[in-house]
C-alpha cells in the first residue's frame, strides 16, 4: 500500500491550505474530502456571499476564495480522495496509521484533521410532532425545485439558508410563508428586501412552531405568535425547516483523542493527544481559539512545520520560508 507522509482530512479551506503547503514543502500528501466537491463551507454554505477578513484580498466571493485555494491545492499535486466519509482508525507497529474510509484504505505517517464543523446534521424543529413528517411534508435536506410546484411550503429560520430557500421555493409554490422567532433577522437584508416585496411570499416574525398536523402526510403547521400569545393553523404541504446545523465529529469521535465538546483538544504545535495526529482550524480548541479562515491558516503552518521534524529528525525547526524555494512548476 502506497505510504504517506501527510494524510489531511478536510477539504476546506484550512485542509486546501494544507495540502498546498506539505506538497510544496516536498511531503507526500493526500487530501481526503467526504463531500464530492471541494472547498467546504466556502462552496456549500455561502458560495455567493463576500469574504473580506482573508489577508491578501480586501473582498472576495466565498466561491471564488474556494477557487483559489483548490487552484493553489492542486500545482503541487496532492492525491486528492473526493466523496470518502472517514471511519475507521488502525494505528500499525511502526508509529504509522491506517484510515478506513467509506471505500478505501489509506497509509499514512501523519495526519491532519481538518473537518471544520464536520457531518451537517441540521438542527430539528423541537416539536415532537415534527419526528412523523419527515420527508412527508417536513424537509431538513431541501428537494429538488419542482417538487414543491403550486404547493403551499412554511419555511422556518431567520437565517441566510432560510432567506434564500424561500426565495427560490416561491419561483415554484402557490404560496410560502417564512416563520421566524424573533424580529430580525441573521440573513442579508437585500433577500429580506426581495421576500418583503415578493407577491406570494408572506413573513411572521416572533413567531414558532408548536405542533405539526396530518393524517398521513403533513396537512398544518400550529404557529404561536410571541407577541400577544395567540395561535394560528396554518394549512401547508410542505415545511423546510432551515435552522442551522449542529457541528458533528462523526466517526472521529471514536478515534481516541481528547475533546472538549464536539472539538479536539490541541497544544502549540497543534498536536492532539496520539502521536501524529494534529487538528487545524474551526475543529479545534485551545485558550483563546477563533475561529476565523485566517487562525486556520496559521494553526495548519505551525503543524506543517511540527510535521516535517517529526518525520525527519534531521528538518527539525519549522518550514523554510517558501521564497528560498525552487518551484519546478509554475
Ligand atoms: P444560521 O445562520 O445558524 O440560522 C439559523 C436560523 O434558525 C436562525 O435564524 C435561528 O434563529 C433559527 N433557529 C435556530 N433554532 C431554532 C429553533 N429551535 N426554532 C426556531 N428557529 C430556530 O444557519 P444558516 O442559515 O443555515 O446559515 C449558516 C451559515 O451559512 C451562516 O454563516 C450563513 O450566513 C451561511 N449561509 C450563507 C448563504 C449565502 O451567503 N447566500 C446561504 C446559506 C448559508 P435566531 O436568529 O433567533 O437564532
Amino acid at each position: 500500500m502506497d505510504r504517506f507522509d501527510v494524510t489531511i482530512i478536510g477539504g476546506g479551506p484550512v485542509g486546501l491550505f494544507g495540502a498546498a503547503l506539505a506538497s510544496l514543502h516536498g511531503m507526500k500528501t493526500k487530501l481526503i474530502e467526504s463531500l464530492p466537491l471541494l472547498g467546504g463551507q466556502l462552496y456549500t454554505l455561502y458560495p455567493e456571499k463576500y469574504v473580506y477578513d482573508v489577508a491578501g484580498f480586501p473582498k472576495i466571493l466565498a466561491k471564488d476564495l474556494a477557487e483559489q485555494l483548490i487552484d493553489q491545492a492542486l500545482r503541487y499535486h496532492p492525491t486528492v480522495c473526493t466523496n470518502q466519509t472517514v471511519e475507521n482508525l488502525e494505528m500499525l507497529d511502526d508509529g504509522a496509521y491506517r484510515v478506513h474510509t467509506s471505500s478505501e484504505v489509506h497509509e499514512t505517517r501523519t495526519i491532519i484533521i481538518t473537518s471544520g464543523l464536520g457531518s451537517f446534521i441540521p438542527r430539528k424543529l423541537p416539536p415532537p410532532s415534527a419526528e412523523r413528517y419527515i420527508d412527508r411534508g417536513i424537509y431538513y435536506f431541501v428537494p429538488a425545485m419542482s417538487h414543491f410546484q403550486g404547493q403551499r411550503v412554511v419555511v422556518v429560520g431567520g437565517g441566510d439558508s432560510a432567506l434564500d430557500w424561500a426565495l427560490a421555493i416561491a419561483e415554484a409554490a402557490s404560496q410560502v410563508t417564512l416563520v421566524h422567532r424573533r424580529g430580525d433577522f441573521r440573513g442579508q437584508q437585500e433577500t429580506v428586501r426581495q421576500l418583503q416585496e415578493h407577491p406570494r411570499v408572506s413573513i411572521r416574525t416572533f413567531s414558532e412552531c408548536i405542533d405539526f398536523q396530518g393524517s398521513t402526510r403533513l396537512e398544518s403547521v400550529v404557529l404561536v405568535d410571541h407577541r400577544d400569545k395567540t395561535t394560528h393553523v396554518l394549512v401547508a404541504d410542505a415545511v423546510v425547516a432551515a435552522l442551522g446545523f449542529l457541528p458533528d465529529l462523526g466517526a472521529l469521535k471514536n478515534w481516541g483523542l481528547d475533546l472538549e465538546g464536539s472539538s479536539i483538544t490541541v497544544d502549540g504545535p497543534m498536536r492532539t493527544n496520539r502521536p501524529g495526529i494534529y487538528a487545524a482550524g474551526d475543529v479545534v480548541a485551545y485558550e483563546g481559539k477563533e475561529k476565523l479562515i485566517a487562525t486556520g491558516f496559521g494553526e495548519i503552518g505551525n503543524a506543517l512545520g511540527h510535521i516535517r521534524g517529526y518525520l525527519d529528525p534531521k528538518k527539525r525547526g519549522g518550514l523554510p520560508h517558501s521564497s528560498n524555494i525552487k518551484i519546478e512548476s509554475p
